[in-house]
């Protein structure tokens, strides 16, 4: 068995320049790499296989064959295997949140530890509901039996995105594998190495070929798995531009997709909430602790006028409270920002509201003062208020830790203002009036709400969002049967 590593330098060195293709290591054919950074310090931590059209057609040619037993294996017997997955994951909790926070920069202790845990539970979950993957019979003629079955589409490609690697993973691959599909990833440019030790530690416990794994760049390795003709179903979570070249791709092969993309998620808290807990549920749904860079983020807070000013203050005082600094040490409470791209996008976007007539840009926390840590991508978080909602910073997703605080006067108001934008993926409502939160849990348009709390994706949740949000579920039993089977219809004459 393969043994935990928990120096992430000497994992992120061991793991460069390989992808994972019918159950072993393996390079780019012509062994070409790209350079992965530390995004604390600013230093080459490793080098990922630069995967291209060859690379894509040896992985899923593999898949593809690997799925024929697969997609054979009682259902059962496949749940257990996934299960396992999970067990041999959760050994591994800690080398993974050391090599995701090394690779993100997100915190090991508030956030990249939490995702290796998480992801190992997500097979645990799935693995228990193989036997679901049922049909229904269909009262037609008394001398028929008539019914529905549920198989497997084929081979599946799940694109990831850099922002939570390892969950994001889980939710695509475990509900796929369940249901008798083989899979091929292509993990995002700045996150491969975490992914592919996961990769690694399954050839322990899954057949070979049914789980592959190659990185690259956008265009060059995931446009090629988008198109491929033996690519039975394509499941991305990124941005709205990608997300669209990747439908239009399918569209090609009438391939189905399921697309998990942006949010400018609204927080709406009204006089009568508990602010303290208001105030804890807007720092945990913001993602400070993540730098922002999360799809579900708070960062429309819609505050009723008489607690806006109060609201801010504490909110203030709370991410004052939070320390910056290296996100492999224990103390650190926020990271840093993934890439200098994502850096240099949040910059513009602080620039932008930095000069709008009537903002005030509130900038809190301290930035490191370790020396090592003089290049790394550092932002302190910013709460502007004194924006209008249709403002570009309350309507454009930032992915960074930059959130707007809009007072409102009226309930009316605020799910006009919350329904105001055209993602539409998570939202929530802060009151103690069961009236009000059951109203605007049908009024707010978004596929994800929630009244008095501020949770994270669960896989036994369906989570996805509506308009430039997105298509289609991930998570759940519902979204495993939607998404990664093919409903079949059999009559049997009797007679
Ligand atoms: P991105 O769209 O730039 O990249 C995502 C993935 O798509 C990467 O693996 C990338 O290499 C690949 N890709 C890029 N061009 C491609 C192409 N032409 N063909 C095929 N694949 C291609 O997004 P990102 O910057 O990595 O991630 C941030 C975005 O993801 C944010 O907009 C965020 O909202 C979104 N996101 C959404 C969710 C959700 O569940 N809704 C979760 C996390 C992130």
């Amino acid at each position: 068995m393969i043994e935990p590593i928990t120096d992430p330098f000497a994992l992120a060195a061991e793991l460069s320049g390989k992808h994972l293709i019918d159950g072993a290591f393996s390079p780019n054919h012509a062994g070409a790499t790209f350079e992965v950074f530390n995004p604390a310090t600013g230093k080459v931590i490793g080098h990922a296989a630069a995967g291209d059209a060859q690379d894509v057609d040896r992985a899923v040619r593999a898949a593809k064959a690997a799925q024929v037993a697969w997609g054979r294996m009682k259902a059962r017997d496949r749940g257990k295997i996934v299960a396992a997955c999970g067990a041999r994951l959760a050994a591994h909790v800690e080398e993974l949140g050391r090599l995701t926070a090394l690779e993100t920069g997100k915190a090991l202790r508030t956030e990249s530890r939490v995702e290796a845990s998480v992801l190992a539970d997500t097979f645990v979950y799935f693995g228990g509901l193989a036997s679901e993957l049922k049909g229904e019979t269909i009262p037609f003629n008394p001398d028929m039996l008539t019914m529905t079955v549920r198989e497997p589409v084929g081979v599946v490609a799940a694109i990831l995105p850099w922002n939570a690697p390892l969950l994001l993973m889980a939710l695509k691959i475990a509900p796929a594998l369940v249901a008798g599909n083989s899979v091929v990833v292509k993990s995002a440019e700045e996150a491969p190495f975490g992914v592919l030790r996961v990769a690694q530690l399954l050839q322990e416990v899954l057949p070979k070929g049914v789980f592959n794994l190659i990185s690259g760049m956008g265009p060059e390795c995931g446009g090629p798995l988008t198109a491929h003709p033996d690519v039975a179903k394509i499941s991305f979570t990124g941005s709205v531009e990608t997300g669209r070249i990747i439908y239009r791709a399918a569209a090609e092969k009438l391939a189905p997709v399921t697309l998990e993309l942006g949010g400018k998620s609204p927080m709406i808290v009204m006089e009568d909430a508990d602010l303290d807990r208001a105030v804890d549920g807007a720092i945990g749904g913001m993602r400070f602790t993540r730098q922002g860079q999360s799809c579900t983020a708070a960062s429309r807070m819609l505050v009723q006028r008489g607690i806006h000013d109060a609201f801010v203050e504490r909110l203030k005082a709370k991410v004052n409270a939070m320390v910056m600094g290296d996100p492999l040490d224990e103390a650190t409470d926020i990271g840093t920002i993934v890439s200098p791209g994502q850096f240099a996008t949040v910059q513009r976007y602080l620039e932008i509201g930095r000069a709008a007539p009537g903002a005030t840009a509130h900038t809190c926390s301290a930035l490191p003062s370790d020396p090592a840590l003089k290049d790394g991508l550092f932002v302190q978080p910013v709460i502007f208020t004194g924006l209008s909602n249709d403002h570009q910073l309350c309507q454009e997703e930032i992915f960074g830790p930059v959130t707007c605080v809009i007072a409102f006067d009226t309930y009316e108001e605020a799910i006009e203002l919350a329904n105001a934008c055209d993602y539409a993926l998570a939202g929530t409502i802060w009151t103690r009036d069961l009236r009000t939160a059951m109203d605007a849990v049908h009024r707010i348009h978004a596929g994800f709400v929630q009244v008095n709390q501020n949770l994270v994706v669960q896989p036994m949740l369906p989570y996805g969002g509506f308009g430039q949000s997105g298509l289609g579920k991930e998570a759940s039993l519902g979204a495993m049967l939607d998404h990664f089977t093919h409903s079949k219809t059999i009559l049997i004459n009797m007679t």
